[in-house]
């Protein structure tokens, strides 16, 4: 007999298209707000509030909201992020569980890196696709002022272990802050570049929880481009095939090297991308003030339909641009572990 199960319609019933004519197809699931590093352009050194467990989002409710945007809507690309994704126990198995979902074109996973010595095999035998692993500095002196914990050796561990586990495309992402990724610029390229992995410097928004955040901390790309410029002598712009990629990459002598100007010149006009958080709110925009919250529709016996309603009515209230550089601009009220970056 024939199995229909997998044979589902490529056109989407409920596209995702705000009112700016934007089509929506990359969705990031955060699984926690928790994380094991602290580091300062994110979480707070004490304290921070985190989500009760049960507030959480379970596997079946993600599964459930994750089928239904990719069989219905048209989402194809699908990230797990957090505060960081591999802390949440058994995350392999939601892995598993999206990995089977027909249809979705990409799975991908962005961390720290510090658990994925324990977790890469499991999470690529899950149908984990691709890795995203944030790497800011080489120094452990560095690493610990950044993340107020030690861990750089785990981290390059766990590089390393993703590595084994075959995982081939590999971006490694770093901050960049001003007095900070000048001096790493140049080991963290050779570094990436040495391992087949391509090294990405991603401007620092105002999205930590100190709100200490100043425009004169961001090293913009402008200023990342002449340091690479000065460092390697030739620089050649890549041409995009995928608009709607943030990333602005280069070939720095032989090296492959992304730039992510979220601040200097964002790329509000090809975004793609909705956000679901760990305690099941969609956001539009990592700097929404507004979000939908959907838990309580799913945990109260909602219709598909109905939870489809909350997702439509998040897109539908997506602002044209986010604003960071306006007068006017507030951040959001939660930071990015809160968010899922
Ligand atoms: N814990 C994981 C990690 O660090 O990769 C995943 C979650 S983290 C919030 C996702 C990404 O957001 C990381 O690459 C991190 O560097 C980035 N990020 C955190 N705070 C940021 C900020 N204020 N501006 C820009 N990116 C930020
Ligand atoms: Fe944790 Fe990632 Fe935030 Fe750093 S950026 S504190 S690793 S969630």
């Amino acid at each position: 007999m024939e199995d229909h199960s997998k044979q589902v319609s490529t056109e989407p019933s409920n596209p995702l298209v705000d009112s700016f004519g934007r089509l929506h197809t990359s969705l990031r699931i955060s699984v926690t707000d928790r994380c094991n590093l602290r580091c300062t352009y994110c979480m707070p050194e004490h304290s921070p509030a985190f989500f009760p467990k049960d507030e959480l989002l379970t596997f079946e409710e993600i599964e459930r909201v994750a089928r239904l945007l990719v069989q219905r809507c048209g989402i194809r690309e699908i990230r797990i992020t957090g505060g960081e994704p591999l802390v949440r126990r058994d995350l392999h198995n939601l892995i598993a569980r999206l990995s089977s979902i027909p249809n979705l074109q990409d799975l991908s996973l962005t961390t720290n890196g510090i658990l994925l010595t324990e977790q890469a095999v499991q999470l690529r035998s899950a149908g984990l696709q691709r890795l995203n692993i944030s790497l800011d500095t080489l120094s452990e002196d560095t690493f610990k002022r950044i993340t107020r914990r030690s861990g750089l050796q785990q981290t390059l561990d766990g590089i390393e272990a993703a590595i084994r586990a075959g995982f081939s495309s590999i971006k490694l992402n770093a901050l960049a802050i001003r007095g900070i990724t000048e001096n790493e610029i140049r080991r963290l390229i050779e570094f990436a570049s040495g391992n087949q992995m391509v090294m990405r410097f991603i401007e620092y928004m105002p999205l930590d929880s100190d709100r200490s955040w100043h425009r004169n901390d961001v090293l913009s790309g402008d200023e990342i481009l002449q340091i690479l410029e000065d460092q390697f002598g030739s620089i050649q712009p890549i041409t995009k095939t995928d608009l709607s990629q943030p990333s602005e990459d280069f070939l720095v002598g032989k090296h492959r090297v992304g730039i992510i100007r979220s601040v200097t010149q964002p790329f509000c006009g090809q975004c793609n991308r909705l956000r679901i958080t760990a305690d099941g709110a969609v956001r539009n925009c990592l700097f929404a003030q507004d979000e939908v919250s959907f838990k309580d529709q799913l945990r109260g016996g909602a219709s598909d339909t109905e939870i489809l309603n909350c997702v439509q009515a998040s897109i539908q209230k997506k602002a044209r641009a986010h604003g960071i550089n306006d007068t006017s601009f507030e951040p959001p009220e939660r930071p990015m572990y809160a968010i899922g970056g």
